[in-house]
């Protein structure tokens, strides 16, 4: 497929720029399972001291960063606890049953977030009648949720309850940069900032492919021990790789130069949202915190009629359930396309 003109579908689809591309070609290499790739042992390192934990661990997805630290954190038989709307859940193929053979208890927070008290009742008593409980999973910012930012408030409680009782807390950072970005009035925090995040989680997953422009990859961070296990799961599921300074190249570059604008997405969603609330055809429009823009349009018109109208247009979206149709801002949607995207949206008539 061509791409279209205006392709809010997803932040995946994200293009390395040439800036990219000449530090991808400049970056130093080696082979990466013999831990001798210098690039990549930069990220590693750089990921793990700016997330204030030991040790990190340069992954194909985050698909595997979570479905590593699932495994390594849980054993056969256990039970999950995370949100109904969270990736691992929905959008892992059944990873953490197939690879960790463990099941999941879910539940119905508010657009992917939850508070501790929700936690409490869904943690089991240690009785052999019972799967054991032992993994909380949260999603920030949550993707299913409209790319909702959590209240650092409910995270700290959960790590404080989740630490009384030994429960390790994970972290699906597959947007983290979006939600510390938002939470900080749309700028980079500062060190501390980050390093105070990352310590309320025992492991971390972090995204490079998406609204940082890197082409692959995604990091898993936590401690020596936690790190030193992901290595054995990421060699059995086959996430060994060789030569990847490059590919890690790719992702420090992001680091320094793709964070800093990454708030433009942040103020392109609101624009959108902003064009959207005066739209005959949209029914509501879910809160916009960071880059993703979630709405649902009347009975009278589908999802998939509203998808394909707006494909006709040039904008390229995703139906996202029911009657909910989802925008995706990133970097290769530009400051003009955004404005074109809201004057084409204005004439929608069904
Ligand atoms: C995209 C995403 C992932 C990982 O996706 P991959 O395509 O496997 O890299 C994980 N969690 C969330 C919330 C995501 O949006």
């Amino acid at each position: 497929m061509i791409q279209p003109s205006i392709d809010l579908r997803s932040d995946t689809i994200t293009r390395p720029t040439s800036d990219m591309l000449k530090a991808m070609y400049e970056a130093k290499t080696g082979d990466d399972v013999f831990a001798e790739d210098p690039a990549a042992v930069e990220l590693q390192e750089r990921c793990a001291a700016l997330f204030g934990h030991e040790s990190a661990l340069y992954c194909p997805s985050g698909t595997m960063t979570n479905q590593i630290a699932i495994n390594v954190h849980v054993r056969p038989g256990d039970e999950v606890v995370c949100d109904r709307k969270s990736h691992i859940y929905n959008y892992e193929g059944g990873g953490i049953a197939r690879n960790s053979g463990a099941s999941v208890r879910l539940i119905e927070g508010d657009n992917g977030r939850f508070r501790w008290s929700d936690v409490i009742s869904e943690i089991n008593p240690s009785d052999s009648h019972y799967a054991r409980t032992s993994l909380v999973s949260v999603e920030d910012t949550c993707n299913r949720g409209g790319g909702s930012v959590w209240d650092l408030q409910d995270l700290r409680d959960i790590q404080t309850g989740c630490r009384g009782i030994n429960l390790p807390l994970h972290l699906d950072g597959a947007r983290v940069w979006n939600a510390l970005i938002a939470r900080n009035n749309n700028a980079v925090p500062t060190e501390d900032i980050w390093r105070s995040y990352g310590k309320t989680f025992d492991s971390i997953s972090v995204c490079f492919s998406k609204g940082l422009g890197a082409p692959v990859g995604s990091v898993l961070i936590g401690g020596q021990s936690f790190i030193e296990e992901a290595h054995r799961t990421r060699k059995v599921l086959g996430g060994g790789m060789r030569q990847i300074g490059g590919l890690a190249g790719a992702c420090l570059h992001a680091l320094d130069h793709e964070l800093p604008r990454m708030n433009q997405d942040h103020f392109h969603a609101q624009e959108l949202a902003k064009t959207l609330e005066n739209i005959e055809c949209v029914d509501s429009i879910e809160p916009v915190d960071t880059n993703i823009v979630i709405f649902s349009v009347k009975a009278h018109v589908s999802a998939d009629q509203f998808v394909s109208w707006a494909d006709k247009q040039g904008i390229a979206c995703f139906p996202f359930g029911g009657q909910k149709v989802r925008f995706v801002t990133h970097r290769d949607v530009t400051e003009d396309q955004i404005k074109r995207a809201c004057t084409l949206l204005k004439q929608a008539q069904f």
